[in-house]
């Protein structure tokens, strides 16, 4: 049966804060954020199980971020995320509180613009992320890899559903690479300015067709888990 319960509460004149908790999570549970408003950010695990570590950092312009590691012990356990040993989810930053703060347009923006990876530090691997829709507000969860270091490239399918990795690439000529790729599995055409999109409804998430002056910065590439990543 659905077990709800309330592990943290902000408080306005406490920010900027951290504030952490510990609890028990079954496949499929949810985490829901609430903004002083009512708007509620519900996020899932996954087929997560055991304890999640939340933490959640709310900053005096009421930007808050969350993310949360996964193991199996009730107490946090730092040196088993640093060897890779438990999953950890990053939630998309939200507002908490909208009164007298004017959020940015992200609609369609990179994972940078919306806080889900940070320029200069490299998002883990063992890190899942979990975006938001513009469009249906749903959440979901993906994961990302890092293409700056080697000569990849990665292309997403039309349909949003498949991603394509491309090992030796030489840089800039992402044309001449997208020519030669085979269909996606579900056979929709990957094309390196596709948008990556929000597998509930399909709208652009990562919009590169609206915004491809940002296509070349998004250095990290990204993949639904239940799509394999496919390489070529
Ligand atoms: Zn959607």
């Amino acid at each position: 049966m659905a077990h709800r319960s309330e592990v943290l509460t902000v408080d306005e004149k406490d920010l900027p804060i951290e504030l952490t908790a510990s609890f028990p999570i079954q496949p499929n549970s949810e985490i829901e954020f609430l903004e002083e408003s009512g708007r509620s950010h519900v996020h899932s695990v996954g087929n997560q199980s055991g304890f999640c570590h939340l933490s959640l950092r709310v900053y005096p312009n009421f930007a808050a971020q969350a993310d949360c590691v996964i193991t199996k012990s009730p107490t946090f356990d730092a040196a088993a995320f640093g060897q890779g040993d438990a999953a950890g989810i990053r939630f998309q930053p939200f507002f908490i509180k909208k009164k007298g703060v004017k959020p940015p347009d992200l609609r369609g923006k990179g994972l940078f613009a919306r806080g889900l990876h940070y320029g200069g530090l490299v998002t883990p691997s063992n890190v899942l992320l979990s975006g938001e829709c513009d469009d249906c507000e749903k959440s979901f969860l993906f994961s990302s890899f890092h293409a700056g270091f080697s000569e990849v490239q990665y292309f997403y399918s039309s349909s949003g559903l498949y991603t394509v990795i491309v090992n030796g690439v030489e840089a800039g000529k992402p044309e001449d690479i997208e020519r030669k790729l085979p269909s996606a599995p579900d056979m929709t055409k990957y094309s390196y300015l596709n948008p990556f999109r929000c597998p509930h409804c399909k709208a652009a998430y990562i919009d590169f067709e609206k915004y491809p002056e940002i296509r070349a910065g998004e250095y990290y590439g990204n993949h639904f888990p239940e799509t394999k990543l496919q390489r070529f």
